[in-house]
């Protein structure tokens, strides 16, 4: 469980940012859940073995990591089980990466929890009236699907992903973008991550920047 910080630390911002994934909800046991099934199901139907699979995965994400870096598709799930089915030839195939898409994040969701800390934090600032927004890298879709699934929609203003702005952090446009939303300083504002290199980001725009 990380640290979050304290309300009292916040109590004088007018708006909160949080980064989305491993700052509200652990990354790692979500992932590593779905992708065992998918790969399971992958490994199956295309008669590989799970180390093949598991390979394959991990080259495909690399070629797509390193062609869409600093891009939301970057990460796209669909993209990577495509690459893969591209690898091993199998072309007449490529639409069973829909499928694979499906069984990962349904998976996913299924295993994400939100942390009781963040909840916990969350519900302090919206009592106080502080203004919240998530800002987060990745596709506009599974952000929505992961806000759902963690019942955040009431608390949350605005959810800002690098799909929507076009560029990921630690890119200023997506902090500027977000200050636009709320019409708002970056000196009256935090932002709450995990990750130095991305979220810290935020300090560019006079956002203070707590890591968790
Ligand atoms: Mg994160």
């Amino acid at each position: 469980m990380p640290t979050f910080p304290n309300i009292k630390d916040l109590k004088h911002f007018e708006v909160v940012f949080f980064d989305l994934d491993n700052t509200l909800y652990a990354y790692d046991p979500a992932h590593k859940a779905a992708l065992e099934a998918t790969l399971i199901k992958f490994a199956y139907e295309h008669d590989i073995d799970m180390d093949t699979a598991n390979n394959l995965y991990r080259e495909a994400r690399k070629v797509i990591n390193h062609r869409l870096h600093g891009q939301a598709a970057s990460h796209s799930r669909l993209l990577y089980f495509k690459e893969m089915i591209q690898a091993l030839n199998h072309h007449t195939r490529f639409s069973d990466a829909l499928q694979f898409e499906k069984i990962y994040w349904q998976h996913f969701l299924t295993e994400m929890q939100i942390f009781p800390e963040a909840l916990k934090l969350i519900k302090q600032l919206s009592k106080r009236g502080i203004a919240l927004g998530i800002i987060t890298d990745l596709t506009t879709q599974i952000q929505l699907q992961k806000m759902k699934k963690l019942k955040l929609e009431s608390y949350f203003k605005h959810l800002i992903t690098s799909e929507e702005v076009g560029v990921e952090k630690p890119h200023s446009t997506i902090f500027y973008h977000a200050l636009n939303l709320f019409d708002a300083k970056g000196e009256t504002c935090a932002m709450i991550g995990d990750n130095t290199k991305t979220d810290q980001g935020a300090e560019q725009v006079g956002m203070q920047f707590f890591l968790v």
